[in-house]
């Protein structure tokens, strides 16, 4: 099965190529590189012996965009291409608004206009908001975005609501990804952070590494069982393999949008995480406590039981395994750059 995989060459999307090609579909990336770097490309292929083929085209130009389908032919689509930043998208909102809307809403005239029948779309967890009820299922209630980037993902999902009443034989999959950590345990691909890392766990990373002095623990005083912020970190590879899965059950499908939770179903807090990855590195790392970082909700995991019976799938890698992944991949980044 032929799949475009847009921003293939991104942290979810380079680790999902690679599941893609161990699992004998052909991933056709395209990716400007404007949040990713040439390099990946080269990277997958020494991981798979498979070198993908790439068009770095703005997903937004739809002439473009046209075009690969137009040679490619293929049989599904994993749409990433997105903006991810969620304080930028506070200050610029049309730029989030424009690009991550406006790509969506090509991708399904592009499967309307060729056929094409199986899409699987990033969503967040983030369209959850504070939830009342922990753990969430897909069932919670979501509720107002808390900035324009998470407001993208929930627009996003009511877009292909409304698309999928209106057409016919299509199977739509929403993956909503908990908190993606770790990389490829080959230490060849991995997160590539563009200036001061937002995320916990490149923070972590490259304070560990000394390029950056010390990390700040965004607030202690939650009500959590330590004060820090509890969430779910998935490894990468298990949340690249589930949309694999969610590609092997669209194939027996004719027409079904469902959407499924991507996480552990095991909550863990800021202070657990930093611990676990001073344990397993045997590191010392430099922190602070420093004020709540605004828009950050106290507690969120995964009920994840949907996603283990429809598709079959379950997290294989331990949040040891994923910050040990991450470091190994953080000290080998001097040398493939
Ligand atoms: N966090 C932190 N210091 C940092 C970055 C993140 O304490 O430098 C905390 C953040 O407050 C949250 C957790 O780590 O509780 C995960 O944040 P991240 O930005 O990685 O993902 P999010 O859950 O916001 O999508």
């Amino acid at each position: 099965m032929k799949v475009i995989v847009t921003g293939g060459a991104g942290f979810i999307g380079s680790h999902t190529v690679v599941e893609l090609i161990n699992n004998g579909y052909t991933p056709i990336i395209v990716d400007d590189f404007r949040n990713s770097k040439p390099f990946i490309i080269n990277q997958i292929f020494k991981i798979t012996g498979q070198k993908p083929k790439h068009y770095a085209i703005d997903c937004c130009n739809y002439k473009d965009f046209e075009t690969v389908f137009k040679i490619e032919k293929p049989e599904g689509i994993i749409h990433f291409a997105a903006y991810k930043a969620v304080g930028e998208s506070v200050n610029k909102p049309l730029k989030y608004y424009e690009n991550n809307i406006n790509s969506l809403v090509n991708v399904l005239k592009l499967m309307n206009e060729f056929d094409v029948n199986n899409l699987v779309f990033s969503s967040s967890c983030t369209v959850y908001g504070s939830a009342k009820v922990i753990p969430v299922t897909e069932k919670t209630p979501t509720q107002k975005a808390e900035s324009p980037y998470g407001n993208t993902k929930q627009i996003g999902e009511d877009i292909l609501h409304d698309y999928f009443k209106t057409s016919k034989n299509k199977n739509i999959s929403i993956l909503r990804y908990f908190n993606p950590i770790g990389a490829h345990p080959s230490g060849l691909i991995g997160e590539l952070p563009i200036g001061t890392p937002n995320n916990l766990i490149p923070f972590i990373t490259q304070t560990a590494d000394g390029i950056r002095k010390s990390l700040t623990i965004f607030g202690n005083d939650y009500p959590t069982r330590d004060g820090s912020c509890i969430r779910d970190y998935i490894h990468v590879v298990d949340l690249a393999i589930a949309h694999i899965k969610a590609f092997e059950k669209q194939k027996n499908q004719t027409s079904e949008l469902e959407t499924y939770n991507v996480g552990t179903g095991k909550g863990t807090s800021v202070i657990e995480v930093v611990e676990c990855f001073e344990k397993e590195t045997k590191i010392k790392l430099n922190y602070s406590f420093g004020e709540k970082r605004e828009g950050d909700v106290a507690e969120i995991y995964a009920d994840n039981s949907k996603i283990i019976s429809e598709l079959e799938w379950e997290p294989k890698y331990s949040l040891q395994d994923a910050l040990k992944d991450a470091w190994n991949w953080q000290k080998n980044l001097k040398n493939v750059k």
